[in-house]
């Protein structure tokens, strides 16, 4: 039994936007068929008002930070939120499952299909394997002392293999947390298991002060978390000139961005050709009261995902609120966000013959998005068709 759904506009992605378009889908969720208007017409159609997309893909978000949504302060900067986050991550198990709970929930019913996900422990399998919503699990190794390197790395893949049989891979937290050693340690291990890397990357200012001639916020942070730094040598060049040359061939997501300059991104495309670049522009609202330059990104032809973040940074965990946000700030026409938002975050994760645009054969979930005049977002609420 096929269900007929069709509405002002059908954006299939892989395709241009059908006015009053129709799509087939049976029982399973998977597309038969995506009409025009003239070629549905005897069949028992539900139209409705809006625009028809695929299934949103969240490339990154921390399950295991969701108790503490409204907890840290906004708009102190990353060094001060880092801090923060240390200070009250602790709480008791009950809270934060219920919390993960929820947010698992309001992420399906935001249209979100997939999503890429950092965990530092092992809290989140329970609930990622009852979810609706498939989870690809980033488990951060996190160490600045070379020495560590080995034993961090060991202790990090004891958490993926609890995983299993979820998908997850070991990856990097961030450049200023991760020793080169520890750097190449995780390319040797992505290359042998053939899984994604996920880096936090020049979420500020001081991250790229640090690296350049070890000054800046850092230095504070590496106070309060009581590690001795002496060890450390400027390297002279900006954190991803820095650190990247470590991951040259693996398939990376580049989370945030938010200082990331034209030579950076050069430098990126010359050393790395398999790179995908994700916006968190709520989190960068919240944390830094920044925006990387999109506009840049958009210039220099690089793959865009989106991401939420956590709710320790983000109000609410919606795909469509981060495309809302691009859209006021920066201008964004709906299309492209739209790509950013669904095929190429699939295309990262590996699931583009499942999701990420409404062709025939895929499963890719349909969610009714509120558009006026010239394809302007109206609204961050997401009706979810299936
Ligand atoms: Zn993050």
């Amino acid at each position: 039994m096929l269900k007929y759904f069709s509405a002002d506009w059908i954006f299939p992605v892989s395709s241009s936007p059908i006015k009053n378009g129709v799509i087939a889908v049976n029982a399973a969720g998977e597309i038969q068929q995506v009409l025009t208007a003239a070629a549905a017409k005897n069949l028992d159609v539900v139209h409705h008002k809006g625009a028809i997309v695929p299934g949103f893909i969240n490339t990154h978000c921390h399950l295991e930070l969701s108790h503490m949504l409204g907890l840290i302060p906004e708009k102190t900067g990353l060094v001060e939120f880092v801090q923060s986050i240390i200070k009250s991550r602790q709480s008791d198990t009950l809270q934060i499952e219920l919390a993960m709970q929820k947010a698992d929930q309001q992420m399906f019913e935001n249209g979100i299909v997939a999503v890429g996900d950092i965990a530092n422990q092992i809290v989140s399998k329970a609930i990622k394997q009852n979810s609706k919503i498939h989870y690809y699990t980033f488990v951060e190794a996190m160490g600045f002392n070379p020495e560590r390197a080995a034993a961090i790395m060991d202790y990090t893949k004891g958490i993926r293999e609890a995983f299993s049989p979820l998908s997850a891979a070991v990856v990097p937290h961030a450049p200023y947390s991760v020793s080169p050693e520890l750097f190449r340690l995780i390319n040797t291990e992505a290359q042998n298991e053939g899984s994604l890397i996920s880096v936090h990357n020049q979420e500020t200012v001081d991250e790229n002060a640090f690296f350049e001639d070890k000054t800046g916020g850092f230095l504070a942070l590496y106070q309060f978390l009581g590690l001795d730094i002496s060890f450390f040598e400027p390297t002279k060049k900006t954190s991803l000139q820095s650190w990247l040359p470590y991951i040259a061939k693996q398939k990376t997501l580049l989370v945030h961005n938010t200082v990331s300059n034209r030579a950076d991104v050069e430098f990126a495309k010359q050393n790395n050709s398999n790179l995908y670049w994700c916006l968190c522009p709520l989190a960068n609202l919240y944390i830094e009261n920044a925006l990387p330059d999109v506009d840049l990104l958009v210039e220099e032809g690089v793959k865009i995902t989106l991401g939420t973040d956590s709710l320790a940074s983000n109000h609410q965990l919606n795909i469509l609120a981060e495309m809302k946000t691009l859209q006021e700030h920066k201008q964004v026409d709906f299309e492209k966000l739209l790509q950013w938002a669904t095929i190429n975050g699939a295309e990262f994760l590996g699931l583009d013959e499942r999701f990420g645009t409404i062709e025939i054969g895929k499963t890719p979930g349909l969610n009714l998005v509120q558009l006026s005049e010239g394809f302007i977002i109206e609204s961050d609420q997401v009706t979810r068709l299936i």
